[in-house]
């Protein structure tokens, strides 16, 4: 299992970078997580848009989902002048009608509603969720290819139920939008003794930092976060690759 992280801001992209997206590839699958603003342009530094198997959504903030629209323009362009269609399943969830309509496109891509009660197989990877504590409906994935086990905490403040769900997760992404000290319940977002706090209970092999803010030094997220878990610690970066090792 493969990992790259093609965008990693909260909110907005900063300067030449995007906000959340995540490369997962396995079995030469390669499936998006998340598709915030300007992903479509950062994840063409690691795979063709045409080659994507399948994009699912967290959520539809912007910052997850922003580029759904510029894909599908992707993918319409691309398969015009390449004279083939493809059509590209992106699943979401179907708690807000108006957005998971809008991931049906012409014939280029088309909406699928997981259902978060239910293990979802897409190729090699089977996703189980977790609703989230956040001002809409998000779900956290596990997500596992029979080797390694990757968790995502999506957008969320905190929560107990996130321990069982990561337990034993070779990779924890965890969203990290606020500094030890900080009050992430009224936005519904973790702060780096959370992320870590999360890690450590779950027994997680490594803690990737990602969702980052635009305050602050992120290198203290990292100090913070290594005080309450004893495992290795990243600041998510474009290009970061976890190979499952
Ligand atoms: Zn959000």
């Amino acid at each position: 299992m493969k990992l790259t992280v093609a965008g990693f801001w909260s909110g907005f992209p900063a300067a030449n970078e995007a906000t959340s997206g995540y490369l997962l590839e396995s079995a030469g699958s390669r499936l998006l997580i998340d598709c915030g603003s300007a992903v479509v342009s950062q994840i063409q530094n690691y795979v063709s848009i045409q080659d994507l198997d399948a994009v699912i959504l967290s959520h539809y903030h912007f910052d997850h989902a922003a580029d759904i629209g510029p894909l599908q323009y992707a993918n319409l362009i691309t398969g015009l002048l390449q004279e083939k269609s493809k059509t590209l399943p992106i699943y979401g969830h179907p708690y807000d009608e108006e957005e998971f309509n809008k991931l049906t496109y012409k014939k280029v891509t088309e909406g699928i509603a997981y259902d978060p009660n239910q293990e979802l197989l897409i190729g090699p990877f089977t996703i189980r969720f977790l609703k989230t504590i956040h001002p809409v409906e998000c779900f956290a994935m596990s997500i596992t290819d029979g080797t390694h086990k990757l968790v995502y905490t999506a957008d969320s403040s905190y929560q107990d139920a996130f321990i069982p769900f990561s337990e034993g997760a070779d990779l924890l992404i965890s969203e990290c939008s606020f500094y030890e000290g900080q009050d992430g319940t009224g936005p519904g977002h973790l702060t780096s003794i959370e992320a870590g706090t999360v890690a450590q209970r779950a027994g997680v092999k490594k803690l990737l930092l990602s969702h980052l803010p635009h305050f602050g030094n992120h290198s203290d997220l990292k100090i913070q976060a290594e005080s309450v878990y004893v495992g290795q610690v990243s600041l998510a970066k474009s290009g970061f690759t976890w190979t499952g090792a």
